[in-house]
């Protein structure tokens, strides 16, 4: 990989395209593969093995030898956490390959997959293989002649399941805890993005993690995602997706063996901009916390309550704002905004246009599909946008910003909250008090105050109601992937 500017699809490294199950790249049982495709030009970059049924089965098996009997077993904490360190040392040495791989694959313009993408997963690995030797329980006194103690053991092997939005971030905060922990891993991959995530694949072996700890398995949610789901000899599930889908993985969880389950999932936050802000610093947040990564962000803030005073002044620096997007190549220098990743998003989004235009919205600017080629979406802002209307309610994912004005407080925070969703918010103001009060009673696991998409691994991050349950990263994401043991001793 040389500078930025000769990229092209055509010169991107294509890593592994098979299953990578106990430590060796496998065909799947059926034979069959399926196309994964370069959304800005429509083209197929590769074929790729397609898992199901029996390939998870044979992962499931692979992971829980290598839990029970194998070298991971019996490894110290220590020296997990030097794989991980390992590994996130090879990331970064080949930072701008995966970032190359990434943009091809998903969409996403080259420079954010460099600037975010990657150093947020090599962080992610850092930050929980730094944690493998400090998990630890308790000493408990308790009541006559007795020793209690607790053990965090790791919870076991762990089914996951992630999205095709971030696929290089999503594999490391699914794969980054449950190794801490000493669980084994089968991850179900995206089947629009596989490649980044094979990639990683052959550098955890390159890292010289132990045969069965990390199974990859691409394929197709229905099949494969479900069997693992179900699978009786899988401990945990943990999954990261569409709401509708995250009901499902609860239904098989519960018709299988109660597996342990967390659920990262849609969300419709609510971003809340008062009058006594800087504006221009609001308005350029406003945009990022939409517009970033094709609007496909679980936490786009994609419901802009604007306090009325300031709401036509406001919306203008919007529309200014994303009629200046640069929308295009997304290997190309300077540009913001790539594809959306697959035509299937691209004719959703382009359907929740239509239905904010039928409901009345007032359409600012965008609208339309960017050329004639690859599945650009305009930077679309609908203004006057009423809270029963179709692009207020439902995720759109996609670059399409609902701005609502309100008048004061107690009227923003109760339409904030009202919805299924509880995943983020956030809040524009230099009123501390207005600003600690409105994040404290906004319904959310994740409140931004001047600030939008501020991500860290060592801040956890989940939703409330139907935004999922538990959180990932930092301290709080390790419990999910412990069990807690309580030891009593007579002495
Ligand atoms: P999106 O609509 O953004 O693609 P999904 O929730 O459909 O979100 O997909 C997220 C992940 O869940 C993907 O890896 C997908 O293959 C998987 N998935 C989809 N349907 C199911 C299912 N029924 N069971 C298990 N996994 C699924």
């Amino acid at each position: 990989m040389t500078a930025t500017a000769t990229l092209t699809p055509q010169s991107v490294k294509i890593g592994p395209t098979k299953l990578l199950i106990n430590g060796e790249w496998q065909n799947s049982a059926s034979g069959k593969t399926f196309p994964t495709i370069n959304p800005a030009t429509e083209e197929v970059i590769a074929q790729v093995a397609e898992a199901d049924a029996p390939d998870v089965e044979a992962a499931v098996k692979a992971a829980r030898r290598a839990f029970e009997d194998g070298a991971w077993s019996k490894m110290s904490a220590a020296d997990r956490g030097r794989l991980m360190y390992r590994l996130a040392d090879l990331i970064e040495a080949n930072k701008k390959e995966l970032a190359a791989l990434e943009t091809l694959d998903n969409g996403k313009p080259f420079g954010d997959a460099l600037a975010a993408d990657l150093p947020l997963t090599i962080a992610c690995y850092r930050y929980f293989a730094g944690w493998t030797d400090k998990i630890h329980g308790k000493t408990i006194p308790v009541a006559g002649p007795y020793f209690t103690y607790t053990r965090h053991e790791p919870v076991g092997v762990c089914g996951q399941i992630i999205p095709w939005n971030f696929p290089l971030l999503m594999q490391a905060w699914k794969l980054a805890p449950a190794l801490a922990c000493g669980c084994t891993v089968i991850l179900k991959i995206a089947e629009q993005t596989p490649l980044t995530a094979l990639r990683v694949g052959e550098l955890i072996l390159e890292a010289g993690f132990p045969p069965g700890v990390v199974n990859l398995l691409p394929g197709y949610g229905p099949t494969a995602g479900q069997a693992l789901a179900r699978h009786m000899d899988v401990d945990k599930v943990a999954f990261t997706g569409s709401t509708e889908v995250g009901h499902l993985i609860m239904k098989y969880a519960a018709e299988s063996n109660l597996k342990r389950v967390t659920l990262e999932l849609g969300g419709k936050s609510p971003n809340i901009v008062f009058a006594d802000t800087d504006l221009d610093a609001a308005a350029e947040g406003a945009h990022f916390a939409l517009f970033f990564n094709q609007g496909q962000c679980c936490c786009a803030g994609s419901r802009l309550f604007v306090e009325q005073k300031v709401h036509e002044q406001f919306v203008e620096k919007l529309v200014t704002r994303a009629k200046n997007r640069k929308v295009g190549d997304p290997f190309a220098r300077g540009i913001e905004q790539g594809p959306q990743v697959d035509k299937e998003q691209f004719g959703k989004v382009l359907g929740y246009i239509e239905a904010g235009k039928k409901e009345g919205a007032e359409l600012m600017c965008g609208g339309g599909r960017v050329g004639n080629k690859g599945y650009f979406v305009e930077p679309t802002v609908f203004n006057n946008v009423k809270d029963e209307m179709k692009i207020a309610q439902e995720e759109i994912f996609g670059p399409v910003m609902a701005v609502m004005p309100f008048k004061d407080v107690d009227e923003v925070v109760k339409r904030a909250n009202r919805t299924a969703y509880g995943l983020a918010a956030a809040v524009w103001t230099r009123d501390i008090e207005k600003a600690h009060s409105v994040a404290a009673r906004v319904r959310a696991g994740t409140v931004w105050v001047n600030c939008y998409d501020v991500f860290d691994a060592a801040a956890p991050f989940g939703g409330y109601k139907q935004s999922g349950l538990g959180r990932e990263l930092g301290e709080y994401g390790l419990q999910n992937y412990t069990e807690v043991k309580t030891v009593t001793v007579k002495i």
